[in-house]
């Protein structure tokens, strides 16, 4: 089985229990950048073919096999590196507003967001990570058809393409604290 098909369709992050999260395992490619999450079953796997090393284990849990104890993974690192296609994070309401963290990008209110096209829409303003951020109600009723400056208000960032690293890591919250490092956390 190559690397690839094990890597294929990581299982769904859900942010949730700490239960639910240990049985992710944090796959770094050979350079040690975060590739992306697997299942224990497949980090095991690539374990045991020797595709990965294992760079961190739970402490005092194991996965039982007939003749061995595994250590139970929580971080591995490919052997070989892998060029893997750039994963695109959906263009979504709720994905642009997650990468706005919930906040107004003009005032950094957290209620009443909604989706605000920094260019508007009726002067060409297209669907796009660059030219949509998270901006609440009253924000978004001011600034009306102008542009930020015609408006006069302030962008907090620039709005971006987030990377998938990012997207796992937002989803990671500050569950697995061994991964900070890995995700530009720590
Ligand atoms: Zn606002």
């Amino acid at each position: 089985m190559s690397v690839e098909a094990l890597l294929a369709s990581p299982p769904t992050v859900e942010r949730a229990s700490s239960a639910a999260l240990s049985g992710h395992v944090l796959v770094l490619n050979q350079d040690y950048q975060a590739l992306t999450i697997t299942s224990v079953q497949r980090a095991i796997i690539l374990l045991l073919l020797q595709k990965a090393e294992l760079i961190e284990a739970e402490e005092k849990r194991f996965v039982r096999s007939p003749n061995r104890r595994i250590p139970w993974p929580s971080i591995v690192r490919l052997k070989a590196y892998v060029r893997v296609p750039y994963k695109r994070v959906l263009l979504t309401r709720k994905n642009v507003i997650q990468r706005d963290a919930h906040r107004c990008q003009y005032c950094g209110a957290s209620e009443r967001i909604t989706i605000d096209h920094v260019m508007p829409r009726s002067r060409g303003g297209k669907d796009t990570w660059t030219n949509l951020v998270a901006a609440c109600v009253p924000c978004n009723n001011r600034k009306g058809n102008k542009t930020p400056e015609e408006a006069g208000m302030t962008l907090a960032r620039r709005p971006f393409r987030p990377s998938y690293v990012m997207y796992i890591r937002d989803f990671v919250g500050s569950l697995d604290h061994s991964w900070k490092p890995y995700l530009y956390l720590s």
